[in-house]
């Protein structure tokens, strides 16, 4: 499979650097508000991705989004409307979980909270210290950009360049103005956690780089996002974890194409904006998922009405061709299928060829889309035709469809809700299992495992948490 990658600059093949299992990073939500209809893409391509390289390429993904819950977003949300930042990162996490149920989306291997591991950003921070990478300055630490030689690598942005261009906000305290924070010093009122450095909070691109190295462990293969968080974030991700590792950060950076609103940059400002869950009050998550997947991810993808109409509509075209064939009474077993069934039966292969080729090119969706389409415009009119035991290879070619539109969340059997709540409930077994541990209830938390050993469900404890097949 070939992919994108933002660090290269180019299309690269992609496989697993240990050769068994994709260590795979996603940038999460901010839980300061709703999820907007922007924030669906990454979580919709991203997750398609997933499961295309589990299903289709055999290999095992770890799939991590951190939930940023201490962040200036959230503070000034918290003075606006009095609640506390807790109070506000409970809300909207919740409602972040509510909402990759209702699209159907897998949970992420691990959801890890900043605010759960502020000790080793702080160890962070003070590694970058130690080494000369950053400074501090009246209890806020700063990186020195200066220090590091390749910033800029992944954005293509050189340094010398953005100092003639002025733009970043000069500060008195900063040695370079591009220097960024590690490290924020509370004021009073805010959130704050002990440090070196005195009261504060770590800065959201110290964050990532933590979640991802505890929860992944190494070699650490595809860190993804919005194109937007190309800079500064991704860039200073880098920037902290080369220098204090001395090591390549992720191997693969792959970056989703921007969503606008009606032809129209999204702004709440100007009314150009919707909530995700909004959307998804007026159309089901299949049709959601099949617009968001009929555009390449890399390219910008515009958001409206009528567009969701037409995926509606090619949607139901698939899925009016699966229910009726579904409809015939099952074919009678032992009857040969004739001369022009057999002929439908060898086109198979050949569009599930179509299907993986494109999406073997840097997850091209849409080519895969249209590959499952013309399977089912070819079932059809071979339907129309065939008579009596010929009939019965119909139901391969719905086998086909089923199994190409997996990865996608699509073309699923009606019990598909059913396995994302089998999910839900095994990840509350693990996520319970763990509480018993450290409580040190080991007998029930074995008695958790044994059973669900014995329903073929096996829990592997890795030092990034538990992962369960
Ligand atoms: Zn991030």
């Amino acid at each position: 499979m070939r992919l994108h990658n933002t660090l290269t600059h180019r299309e690269e093949k992609f496989f697993p650097k240990d050769g068994k299992t994709v260590r795979m990073y996603v940038c999460g939500p901010t839980v300061y508000d709703h999820l907007h209809i922007g924030n669906l893409r990454p979580i919709i391509v991203f997750g398609a991705l997933r499961k295309y390289l589990e299903r289709f390429k055999g290999w095992t993904v770890l799939y991590v989004e951190n939930v940023t819950d201490v962040d200036d977003k959230l503070i000034e949300r918290s003075k606006k409307t009095g609640d506390s930042v807790e109070a506000l990162a409970a809300r909207y996490t919740e409602a972040y979980f509510d909402l990759l149920r209702t699209l159907g989306t897998e949970r992420p291997t691990a959801s890890p909270r900043a605010t759960e591991h502020i000790p080793q950003m702080v160890a962070l921070v003070q590694t970058l210290v130690d080494k000369g990478y950053a400074y501090e300055k009246n209890g806020d630490v700063y990186y020195r950009v200066a220090a590091f030689a390749d910033y800029g690598k992944l954005s293509g942005r050189r340094t010398e360049d953005q100092e003639v261009g002025a733009r970043v906000a000069l500060s008195e305290e900063k040695e370079n103005p591009l220097d960024f924070t590690l490290w924020k010093r509370a004021k009073p009122g805010e959130p704050k956690w002990p440090s070196p450095w005195g009261a504060g909070r770590p800065g959201w691109h110290t964050e990532c780089v933590v979640l991802s190295r505890q929860y992944l462990g190494e070699p650490l293969d595809i860190h993804a996002g919005g194109s937007d968080l190309i800079f500064p974030h991704h860039e200073n991700e880098i920037a902290q974890a080369e220098a204090a590792t001395g090591k390549p950060f992720f191997r693969f950076f792959l970056h989703n194409g921007m969503l606008n609103f009606h032809g129209e940059k999204m702004s709440k400002s100007l009314g150009n904006f919707a909530y995700a869950h909004e959307v998804l009050e007026k159309f089901d998550a299949e049709t959601v998922r099949y617009f968001y997947l009929s555009r390449h991810y890399r390219k910008p993808l515009d958001f409206s009405d009528e567009g969701l109409e037409e995926a509606k509509k090619a949607l139901a075209r698939v899925e009016t061709v699966i229910d009726e064939i579904e409809a015939e009474p099952a074919p009678e077993t032992g009857e040969e299928a004739g001369p022009a069934g057999q002929a439908f039966l060898e086109l198979l292969p050949g569009f599930r060829a179509r299907y993986l080729a494109e999406m073997d090119s840097d997850l091209n969706t849409v080519g895969g889309l249209a590959a499952i389409q013309e399977l089912v415009a070819e079932t059809n009119r071979f339907r129309s035709t065939a008579r009596g035991s010929d009939r019965q290879v119909l139901r391969e070619a719905v086998a086909l469809v089923r199994e190409l539109g997996w990865p996608l969340g699509l073309f699923q059997e009606k019990g598909r809700v059913q396995k994302g709540l089998e999910d839900e409930l095994i990840r509350l077994l693990i996520d319970l299992r763990a509480e018993l541990r450290k409580k040190k209830e080991f007998a029930l938390a074995d008695r958790i495992r044994d059973r669900l050993t014995e329903l073929g469900v096996e829990l592997k404890d890795t030092a990034q948490g538990t992962i369960w097949t």
